[in-house]
């Protein structure tokens, strides 16, 4: 019988004296900068974390290299009449495209903005659209209301960033539920909010205008990097953690996700050292894994379950680490109901009020997906729900996800009390774990009913 109270101020302590959360964020954003996954950058993150892992003697550290669908843009303009650009940003795997056509405004895209313009208006045109959602109305998902537009006979269509401050910021304007996550619906480019109102405010006199993206689908090679602590009771056991290192094609990637890479790198480290000062193993092993290319439809973490599960055992549990600077650590949530009470009766010995919640819908927005569809069980962390998200991380996907936003405190917290669930999970006896009966089938179903399903925040 292990005594928590002794383990548990290790743990802290250590996790908190002896950080090196502020050195891989700075490796990570300052020193290496945008990872993009299939560039040069991305490999020397990809080398950075390998380092880390051998520097806390993680048995069998691997880089597992896997092809990439990439995509590249090279220009995208947006002219209007004879003598005014403007810069825009198109989405993520959008197509080149060079169209001229009216710009028309289609509101929200909803059926009751499309249903007040005539069928012979719509067809040809370029569509502002909004890509937030219509407040008063059953929410539909962007891709779904895109689609909707292509049907109509739009050719293109421009939508302003949400969020203010004459930014852009990548998109994606699929659903990755669907069978061909690259496929966009429309071609699609972004303006900033403060421009989007200024052509809508100037939408009664019509305007030709002229939408250019030059930009092509690239194969690449990006990499996971996988580690394990072997543990003592039960080797060929798992649970894993992970995150990703690669960002988006322009961002610093600090909250998303040094902050996430950091973390998880910590977690190793502490647990590495309370083995080799303290002599206190995991019972089971704990594998951490981080993954390239999530921002590219979750190629790594897909590659990963494809490579390893079938021919190994299934973890009991995989804990996936995105964007941990969002908010302070409030608990766990699962992605399948089975472990709730066994997660929380474990949080609970923890004395920090810490909470385990299930989501009523599959999260398919990080690289917990994949595991998830494979009849996994698989976790993300609370961090906040319509509450409790610091401000000034709504950045994300763009330069200004820098780490001066970063609440360092806050993220050795993460690290010191993920080592203490996980040293604890680990241990849980395998006739006190609950049998992992989840279908794969059954799961693929589930996904199928809640394709097109708006997904509440989280
Ligand atoms: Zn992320």
């Amino acid at each position: 019988m292990l005594s928590w109270n002794p383990i548990d101020r290790w743990l802290m302590g250590n996790a908190w004296i002896g950080s090196s959360i502020g050195s891989h964020v700075a490796e990570l954003c300052d020193r290496i900068g945008v990872r993009w996954a299939g560039t040069a950058a991305e490999q020397l993150a990809i080398e950075y974390i390998a380092n880390q892992f051998q520097e806390a003697s993680l048995r069998e550290t691997v880089i597992e290299p896997f092809d990439l669908q990439s995509w590249e843009c090279n220009q995208a303009s947006l002219a209007i009449g004879e003598n005014q650009r403007l810069e825009v940003r198109p989405c993520m795997f959008c197509p080149s495209v060079n169209v001229s056509g009216e710009l028309i405004d289609v509101g929200f895209g909803m059926p009751h903005d499309l249903d007040q313009i005539p069928k012979e208006l719509i067809k040809g045109k370029i569509a502002l659209i909004d890509a937030g959602h219509e407040p008063f109305s059953e929410p539909t998902t962007f891709p779904q209301r895109l689609r909707r537009l292509a049907d109509a006979g739009v050719v293109a269509a421009m939508t302003p960033s949400t969020a203010g401050g004459r930014r852009t910021a990548d998109f994606t304007v699929t659903d990755w539920r669907d069978a061909d996550p690259y496929q966009v619906p429309l071609p699609v480019v972004q303006t900033s909010r403060e421009v989007g109102a200024r052509l809508r405010h100037h939408m009664s006199d019509p305007r030709v205008v002229t939408l250019q993206v030059e930009a092509r689908r690239i194969q690449g090679t990006s990499s996971n990097v996988i580690g394990d602590l072997i543990g003592s009771e039960w080797p060929d056991e798992l649970l894993a953690l992970s995150s990703h290192h690669d960002t988006t094609t322009d961002s610093f990637g600090a909250n998303d996700n040094a902050a996430g890479v950091a973390v998880m790198l910590e977690t190793a480290r502490v647990l590495s050292q309370l083995q080799q000062e303290v002599g206190i193993r995991p019972g089971r092993t704990i594998r951490f894994i981080s993954f390239g290319a999530e921002e590219q439809v979750l190629q790594g973490s897909s590659s990963y379950v494809a490579t390893h599960h079938g021919p190994e055992p299934l973890p009991r549990l995989m804990i996936n680490l995105d964007e941990l600077a969002t908010g302070t650590m409030k608990g766990v949530v699962l992605q399948f109901p089975e472990l709730r009470q066994l997660v929380q009766s474990q949080l609970n010995t923890m004395n920090e009020g810490l909470a385990c919640h299930v989501l009523s819908q599959l999260d398919v927005s990080g690289d917990m997906f994949p595991f998830s569809r494979r009849g996994i069980p698989s976790a993300i962390l609370w961090r906040w729900r319509f509450v409790g998200r610091h401000p000034d991380v709504a950045f994300g996907h763009s330069d200004a996800d820098t780490p001066d936003k970063l609440r360092f405190r806050e993220l050795k917290e993460y690290a010191g009390n993920l080592a203490r669930l996980l040293l604890r999970l680990s241990h849980v006896p395998p006739e006190e774990w609950p049998e992992n009966c989840l279908d794969p089938d059954e799961i693929e179903m589930r996904i199928g009913a809640e394709r097109g399903t708006v997904f509440r925040t989280m």
